[in-house]
């Protein structure tokens, strides 16, 4: 027996075991990625795999399981396991990112910009960038822009970029095609007594007439017959139907707005259900993937494909991701923005790219986090500390050091007189903060607040002091014995400080889910002079604080606290 059969076999046992009946595609991507050869002959090699497929499948479980110890298996990465997509074949899979250009992308668009774009990369096929820009009311060039940099920030490359718009055409000429086969009807009745028939599961007159009339009424639907609102093409569903998807929903109706791309070109726009089904068929996708909470919709979606004789895709559903006390959909997103609760899109509060960017998070934290969630379509509520988390790791090895003192309050030191040389980091070799310290240093008022008279602590990194006098606003003190002492303070040399601010990110909703209004909080104090060399964008971290990154640069420095 050949060692290549030998791999398939291990790799058809496996997947076997985990899913009851192996799939050819799956352990075809699994056998190339350990024997690249494989892929010279796929006929061969899928042959080959699916008579071993033939023969795992007479084995009972324990059968299966009792084999697979002959064999050694790999350490799974966990993210490729997540990814392995159904019926996958290796080089033709298709995904696509179709964001709606009607606001800032926020991090529930990374995680599925991720999951389309790794999926595609584990298969080796391509991912599509897709504007699905239907609504003239709510879309803008601006948000298009926004969405594409967000991308380019994260790391995401796309295969083709794509405007479902740019397929109008297309896309009437199907919408016919339903109303001629008398899948789709032409509805004039208004809009109150539809929802009371699809709740009392009753249909219209509209659905039985004749096809020559339908199509006259659609006709007159596109030479402007008719007014917004007047009249909708429905889906010939099932009004009865449990699924309240498929109780006759719109597929097109008129809007009158200009589009940011099309202009006054168009009067009739498709609805979400109708036009995502029409251009993942004429886009060849093999995988479109979506959040959970479209479940419903699924049905509507593979009727049409059956409708329109198209064939069909596998939809991937993976759930949305939602973090405790944070808005993550554009509903609750846009009248932040807009009623100026936040300074913009880009408020180090908000969960959008531009936001979490400004925080100094950076996009391989952003990408580790989502893509530890995985396709998994079970529903969990991660908080920020997981991102947060990933965040610190990342930049702890890189960021320089330096100190803070929040609500400055003077420390003179009789007889200070000494050159500080303290790391900039202290593990890594990244050279010094080097000044000269005499007499005056600042602490931080809670640091200030926690002193006793006679107290000895320890400057870090310079001398140790004994407090001998405390008065509110300022301390005097005087140099102590070099010895190890438990207390350790951060201090702003006075002739080396700086004005800064920091702007500290909280919770921008309540437990309720309502706007906290003390959810930006701004520290001032002193930092060192040598923060103004730092690049803007930077982040380094203030000692016994946390991570923070240069916002502004000027007569003052404004950092944002990240994490
Ligand atoms: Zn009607």
């Amino acid at each position: 027996m050949n060692n290549f059969e030998e791999i398939i076999r291990k790799h058809v046992l496996k997947n076997a075991f985990d899913y009851g009946k192996a799939n050819a595609g799956a352990v075809a991507g699994k056998v190339i990625a350990e024997h690249p050869d494989a892929k010279n002959d796929m006929k061969a090699t899928m042959a080959l795999i699916n008579k071993i497929i033939a023969e795992v499948s007479t084995f009972s479980k324990n059968e299966i399981e009792e084999r697979m110890k002959r064999y050694a298996y790999a350490e799974k990465k966990e993210e490729k396991k997540e990814l392995e997509l159904p019926n996958a074949v290796m080089g033709k899979v298709v995904t696509r990112f179709p964001p709606e250009p009607s606001g800032y992308p926020h991090i529930g668009h990374a995680k599925a910009a991720w999951l389309d774009y790794e999926s595609a990369r584990v298969y080796e096929g391509k991912m599509i960038l897709r504007f699905d820009d239907t609504n003239p009311e709510k879309e803008k060039q601006e948000y298009v822009e926004a969405i594409k940099n967000g991308l380019s920030w994260l790391g995401i490359k796309w295969d083709k970029e794509s405007y479902t718009s740019d397929s109008m055409p297309e896309i009437y000429d199907y919408l016919e095609r339903l109303i001629h086969a008398g899948k789709a009807y032409v509805c004039t009745c208004p809009k109150e007594e539809m929802s009371r028939r699809r709740a009392s599961g009753e249909e219209c007159g509209c659905r039985t007439l004749s096809k020559k009339e339908a199509l006259e009424r659609w006709k007159g639907m596109l030479d402007g017959k008719y007014q917004p609102g007047d009249v909708a093409v429905r889906y010939a569903g099932d009004l009865k139907s449990q699924n309240t998807v498929m109780r006759d929903p719109s597929l097109a109706r008129i809007m009158l707005a200009e589009h940011f791309r099309q202009g006054k070109k168009y009067r009739v726009w498709p609805s979400y259900d109708f036009a995502v089904a029409i251009i993942d068929h004429l886009e060849g996708k093999t995988h479109p993937m979506r959040s959970k909470e479209y479940e419903l919709r699924d049905e509507l979606y593979y009727s049409i494909f059956s409708d329109l004789g198209f064939e069909k895709p596998h939809l991937v559903e993976f759930s949305r991701l939602a973090i405790k006390n944070a808005p993550i959909s554009k509903r609750l997103l846009k009248p932040l923005v807009d009623e100026g609760k936040v300074s913009g899109w880009d408020d180090p509060r908000l969960p959008t790219l531009a936001g979490l960017a400004r925080r100094g998070i950076l996009p391989e934290a952003i990408r580790n986090f989502v893509l530890s969630l995985g396709l998994s379509k079970s529903e969990s509520e991660p908080g920020w500390e997981l991102l947060l988390a990933e965040n610190r790791k990342m930049l702890d090895p890189v960021a320089k050091h330096y100190f803070f003192v929040r609500g400055p309050v003077v420390l003179n030191v009789k007889g200070l007189e000494q050159k500080a040389k303290i790391p900039l980091h202290p593990k890594k070799g990244m050279g010094f903060r080097e000044f000269d310290v005499s007499g005056k240093v600042y602490i931080s008022w809670d640091d200030a607040e926690a002193l006793r008279e006679g107290e000895v602590f320890r400057l870090k990194d310079l001398c140790n002091v004994k407090l001998t006098k405390k008065k509110a606003k300022a301390l005097e003190g005087e140099l102590a014995e070099d010895s190890m002492v438990p207390k350790k303070i951060q201090w702003v040399a006075d002739k080396h400080k700086i004005a800064c601010e920091l702007l500290i990110p909280h919770d921008l909703l309540d437990e309720n889910g309502n706007y906290n209004p003390n959810s930006l909080e701004i520290a001032k104090g002193y930092c060192e002079k040598g923060c103004t060399e730092l690049k803007k964008g930077e982040t380094i971290q203030f000692e016994r604080l946390g991570f923070c990154r240069l916002d502004k640069k000027g007569k003052k420095l404004q950092f944002v606290f990240s994490c």
